[in-house]
């Protein structure tokens, strides 16, 4: 066993958890490779949160299954949140695997791999203690260093089978987590983005997360730093004033309201009221000048009324955030939600959901128009996607910035002049090509 194939599904902390896999795995002596056909062993790091996302995997292990019929000896793995919520199911009904890892894992998987090429290995127990607070991940080089500060979640919302699959809450110290900031920005990074699936409830014995932004603000060489995603519930007064204090915290917050109805919030179990939400947001944007606000909505949750759903359209009319991750709900086994009947037809749910993403796009638009003429600071990522003519960078505001391709390196701040918008996207220039004499607004 020496090349390992390793693709990750999912949201951050699934890309996260792969780069510490990564890490374990070239510290056993192991190499990772690009493509499944020159591995000895494939590894899938699986979401659990939507159906969707476990039909994908289970997809691609078809794929796997037609390369493991040509070498019998390839070892087929899944990891992650998947593996931990279907378990010994899949080694069952899936004959292509030979290994299932649980979030909790990940430490022994050299070992695991080993073994899972004898005997087909189930590695599930979930524990209470790990955070592999001591191990390093191997990040691909660049600009945006993602740090786990905590693991699993104690909210239990009744919709998320993320307490199931990553188990409860455990914070990494503050120690752990300077000393991996501190490498990052060695290893030429300049910005860390911490995450955990309730991040601001962060703490350990001595800090909050407000104490954990001000002691990574005094990090050198640091340029910025983002987190997500906070829990509307534990956006305290103190971590507000640390967010407005901190030069290096950016002016975003990703703040999950899920629903504007008061009965469908309760029904979430997210232990806050629109009203409540509401103060928050105002607070945010009371403090932090400029501050860009996105959110996450699910629509069709079940019982979820003509009326109710009203409100968050309403609502998220009257809020303007800068943008919206918006879902249909989909039910997921061990949740208590599962157990409820659905509602809403999948008919009716797409429909919500085409009328939000119409509302919001329009609302991106309008805010994203007011950036022309500005000028922001961009941190420069790299060529653009779609066009290596064009370079591609971030505001502050975590806006999506290209721009002519000048040269400046990945990793620099380049001031622009934002010349074009569209709801996701704005077009910058030299700010010096203001020769129109138009006077630039300097924000962030
Ligand atoms: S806060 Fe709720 S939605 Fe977020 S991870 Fe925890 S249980 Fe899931």
């Amino acid at each position: 066993m020496k090349r390992v194939f390793l693709e990750t599904y999912g949201c951050q902390m699934n890309v996260a958890d792969s780069e510490l896999m990564a890490g374990v795995l070239e510290r056993a002596g192991l190499s990772l490779v690009d493509r499944p056909e020159d591995a000895d062993a494939v590894l899938l790091n699986t979401c659990a949160i939507r159906e969707h996302a476990e039909q994908r995997v289970l997809g691609r292990l078809g794929e796997f299954a037609r390369l493991k019929a040509r070498r019998p000896e390839l070892v087929v793995g899944v990891t992650g949140c998947m593996a931990q919520h279907l378990r010994s199911r899949l080694l069952d009904h899936a004959r292509v695997l030979d290994l299932v890892v649980g979030p909790d894992g990940y430490r022994d998987l050299p070992a695991l791999l080993a073994r899972a090429a004898r005997e087909p290995v189930a590695e599930v127990r979930p524990d209470r203690d790990e955070t592999y607070g001591d191990l390093e991940p191997r990040r691909e080089p660049g600009v945006r260093a993602w740090v786990t500060v905590q693991r699993g979640c104690d909210r239990f919302c009744t919709y998320c089978v993320v307490p199931f699959t990553r188990g409860r809450e455990r914070s990494r110290p503050l120690a752990d987590l300077l000393r991996e900031v501190r490498h990052a920005v060695e290893a030429g990074f300049r910005e860390v983005v911490l995450l955990g699936q309730t991040v601001n409830s962060w703490h350990d014995d001595d800090h909050d997360f407000a104490g954990l932004l001000r002691a990574a603000d005094a990090v050198e060489g640091l340029l910025r730093t983002r987190f997500t995603s906070p829990h509307p519930g534990d956006m305290s007064d103190r971590l507000i004033a640390a967010l407005a204090e901190c030069a290096k915290v950016c002016p975003h917050v990703h703040l999950p309201l899920q629903s504007a109805s008061d009965p469908v919030l309760e029904r979430m179990s997210r232990g806050y009221t629109l009203a409540q939400y509401h103060e928050v947001a105002a607070k945010l944007r009371a403090a932090i000048p400029g501050v860009a606000l996105s959110t996450d909505i699910i629509v069709g949750f079940p019982g979820e009324t003509a009326d109710d759903f009203a409100r968050t359209v309403a609502y998220l009319r009257e809020a303007r955030f800068d943008s919206a991750f918006l879902f249909k709900y989909s039910a997921r086994p061990d949740t208590r939600a599962w157990r409820w009947p659905e509602t809403v037809p999948e008919e009716e749910k797409g429909r919500r959901l085409a009328q939000l993403i119409e509302l919001q796009h329009a609302i991106s638009g309008e805010l994203n128009d007011r950036w022309i003429g500005r000028e922001v600071e961009v941190l420069v990522e790299g060529p653009a996607r779609r066009d290596p003519g064009q370079l591609y960078g971030r505001t502050p505001q975590f806006k999506a910035v290209v721009f002519p391709n000048d040269g400046t390196p990945a990793g620099r701040l380049r001031r622009l002049r934002v010349a074009g918008a569209t709801p996701v996207t704005l077009f910058g220039e030299a700010a010096e090509k203001n020769s129109a004499g138009a006077p630039l607004v300097h924000i962030g």
